[in-house]
């Protein structure tokens, strides 16, 4: 259990203002505004709150470090981004313990996600050094052909509540192929970026390339950044319909864009699967960040022989997870991130059992301070629920039995988005069937987790476009160029 004073002066070491051109100050006018400790709703802290104007001298910072910093070493920019995954890795347990405060996940979760946020640290150090073009003879002979790669220019970023995590899948191949930025973080969570931008500039991040501007006023603050002809990229995570919202604006100046959306994960269970496997994998996938998590399995397809059982595995699970605080012992879920998100799962809960839907467990919300909802199992979910189209975002699995492969086909692809399938079976022909025919960017075969820095992440559908993460993630930072160069 995470002591009071401990977290008081934690909160205390975070500055709490706009960070451009390497200095903090405040919001133009003064604003500021709270961030809540969902587990409680008791302030933790209050920070400035941007104007559109504060969004554009952010910008101006980056469009006045850009040359500078394309101009870069390869190896500079990777040894930085070297130094922020070791002290990064070494600050664990601050960076932890403020996830925690400010967005609800146990600690051992934020642990994993810090982990998980340096490893994009230490892979796009690497990737840095890595970045090549090509030199060819044209076919007719005679010309040559050279393709070089450089960077794109200043980019916005808007990343949600994986509040390290989404940061670093985009600072760090920003930072390997030498492009400034300005990040925008959620309102709700708007302490660890603000912590990151610190460590970033102790690990020698020059002024003016890494800006942060937090704002209660997202699209306000945003959209003179976007209509400004010098800005040259958005990346943006979040939910599907502000992310069309984005497209649209970015399409006035033809920004390269990458959009990380919403999903509504399926998690299928042929009747080759290793039950325990498949409850095992249920579990992560499901619950990793209490649900609230774009890959969280949405909807529980079984086939039919396994379905009771695997329905009655799982709430057996579920039922021995500690509900609670995130910094006490042994909390396995934490609270949904503000009373918004638990009014939604209620709705989506309750409509499903007006419709005949049986809670085999949970089904509501708890009682006391913060914004708990139970962990939750669905039977008999008829296929006209709303939980099965929508993204429940919280800790409610619905059941859903199947009878043939191409019935749970089917099922999966029948959602407008394709971030992530989850597949359990058995057999490799099948495996490899199901894989080449699921409509999503990202499959777990057997596994409940897909998130690795060196793999690609992203979906198909409106579940966006670009790919963070892997070979690919670079690219989304890359303009490419090609010189046609004829010899005498
Ligand atoms: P949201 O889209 O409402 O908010 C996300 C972010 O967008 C916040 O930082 C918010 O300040 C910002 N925002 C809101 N309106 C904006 C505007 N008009 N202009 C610019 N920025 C704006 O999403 P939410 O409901 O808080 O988050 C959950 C969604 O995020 C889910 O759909 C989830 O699947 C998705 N998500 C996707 C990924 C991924 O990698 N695909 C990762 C995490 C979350």
């Amino acid at each position: 259990m995470s002591d009071p004073g401990k977290e008081e002066k934690l909160l205390a070491s975070v500055p709490k203002g706009l960070f451009i051109g390497g200095s903090w100050r405040e919001a133009t006018g003064g604003g500021l505004f709270a961030v809540e400790d969902p587990s409680t709703g008791a302030t933790l802290a209050e920070v400035a709150d941007a104007t559109p104007g504060d969004a554009v001298v952010a910008l101006d910072a980056a469009v006045a470090a850009q040359p500078a910093w394309a101009a870069t070493a390869p190896r500079e920019r990777g040894e930085i981004l070297r130094r922020a995954y070791e002290r990064l890795v070494e600050r664990t347990e601050d960076f932890a313990l403020l996830m925690t405060l400010e967005m609800g996940k146990p600690l051992a979760d934020a642990r994993a996600e810090v982990a998980y946020a340096a490893e994009f640290f230490r892979w796009f150090a690497e990737e840095s050094v890595r970045i090549d073009g090509r030199y060819a003879v044209a076919p007719a002979g005679g010309g040559r052909l050279l393709v070089m790669r450089q960077p794109v220019g200043p980019c916005l970023f808007t990343p949600w509540n994986f509040p390290i995590a989404m940061g670093t899948r985009k600072i760090g191949p920003a930072i390997a192929a030498g492009c400034t930025m300005v990040c925008k973080p959620a309102e709700l969570t708007p302490l660890s970026m603000l912590a990151l931008a610190d460590l970033l500039t102790e690990v020698g991040v020059p002024p003016g390339v890494l800006n942060v501007v937090t704002t209660t006023k997202a699209g306000d603050v945003t959209e003179p950044v976007i209509a400004d002809g010098r800005l040259r990229k958005l990346s943006f995570t979040g939910s599907t319909p502000v992310g069309k919202a984005l497209i649209r604006l970015a399409a006035e100046n033809v920004l390269k864009v990458s959009m990380e959306l919403g999903g509504n994960a399926p998690f299928v269970v042929f009747e080759d699967a290793d039950l325990d496997a498949a409850v095992d994998g249920a579990i992560v996938a499901k619950m990793r960040n209490m649900g609230e998590a774009c890959t969280a399995a949405n909807r529980f397809h079984v086939h039919r022989s396994l379905a009771p059982e695997f329905a009655r595995r799982l709430a057996e699970r579920l039922a021995a997870m500690k509900v609670g605080r995130g910094t006490e012992d042994d909390v396995k879920v934490g609270p949904l991130i503000e009373a918004k998100a638990r009014v939604k799962v209620a709705a989506l809960v309750d409509d499903a059992v007006a419709k005949g839907a049986r809670p085999l467990l949970g089904g509501h919300a708890l009682d006391g301070p913060g914004y708990f909802y139970a962990p939750t199992v669905l039977t008999d979910v008829p296929g006209d629920a709303r939980l099965l189209r929508e993204e429940v975002f919280g800790p409610v699995a619905p059941v859903v039995a199947f009878d043939t492969d191409d019935e749970a086909v089917a099922a999966a692809n029948d959602t407008e988005y394709g971030l992530v399938a989850y597949v359990y079976t058995s057999g490799l022909d099948r495996a490899l069937r199901v894989c080449e025919r699921i409509e999503t960017g990202m499959v777990g075969l057997n596994q409940g987790l897909v998130s690795n820095p060196a793999a690609p992440f992203g979906g198909v559908k409106q579940s966006g476009f670009g790919r963070e993460g892997g070979l690919e993630g670079i690219d989304e930072y890359l303009e490419t160029k090609y010189v046609a160069i004829k010899l005498s």
